[in-house]
Order: C-alpha cells, then sequence, then structure tokens
C-alpha cells in the first residue's frame, strides 16, 4: 500500500465518522430546521474579508430555535444574541449547535 491510499482510507474514515456524528446529531435533535441543520444561517459566499457576511435562515429571522424549533426569541429581536432557552443553543457558539458537516 503506499501512502496515497493510506491517506485516502483515513479521508474515507474520517468521512464515515463525520456521517455518523451527522445522523446522531439529527436523531438528537429531531425538530431541527432542514434548512440550515442548526447553523442559523449561511455564510454569503462572495465576500472576501473575515468574518464573511451571513445570510440569516428563515428559521431564526422567525424567531424559532435553528436546533430544537421552539419560538426562543418570539418577537423579541432585541434579545436575539442570547441562547436558546429551551436548548441552549447559542448561535454557532455552542459546541454542539449544528450538525456536523458531511
Ligand atoms: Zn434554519
Ligand atoms: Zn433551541
Amino acid at each position: 500500500m503506499n501512502s496515497d491510499d493510506e491517506a485516502f482510507e483515513a479521508f474515507e474514515e474520517y468521512c464515515d465518522e463525520q456521517v455518523k456524528a451527522n445522523e446522531a446529531w439529527k436523531l438528537r435533535w429531531p425538530n431541527h430546521c432542514k434548512n440550515c441543520e442548526g447553523a442559523g444561517g449561511f455564510p454569503i459566499p462572495q465576500t472576501y474579508w473575515d468574518p464573511p457576511d451571513y445570510d440569516i435562515c428563515v428559521c431564526t429571522d422567525k424567531g424559532k430555535c435553528p436546533r430544537c424549533m421552539e419560538w426562543a426569541w418570539p418577537e423579541d429581536i432585541e434579545n436575539m444574541d442570547v441562547p436558546c432557552k429551551f436548548c441552549g443553543w447559542n448561535w454557532g457558539h455552542g459546541k454542539d449547535d449544528a450538525a456536523p458537516q458531511i
């Protein structure tokens, strides 16, 4: 086996783990937003500065938590930078906020 094969196997293993982690996350948060998978929004790829501009998802835009789909911030735009009071989702700062990406 040459080192390319080994690198490929390590990569496959990594993918397997990511798929499992992603499935486990979805089982744990069955009501999560299917649009953003817990991310709460999407970085806009056309921007080149850091941090990139961020498009808020329809869930957070309505005041719903992207992970548990409860009304975490009902008409309370002022307090939207606080974590979700139902599940603790914290704007991508929490370790388990968004589904692991595959
Ligand atoms: Zn969403
Ligand atoms: Zn929540």
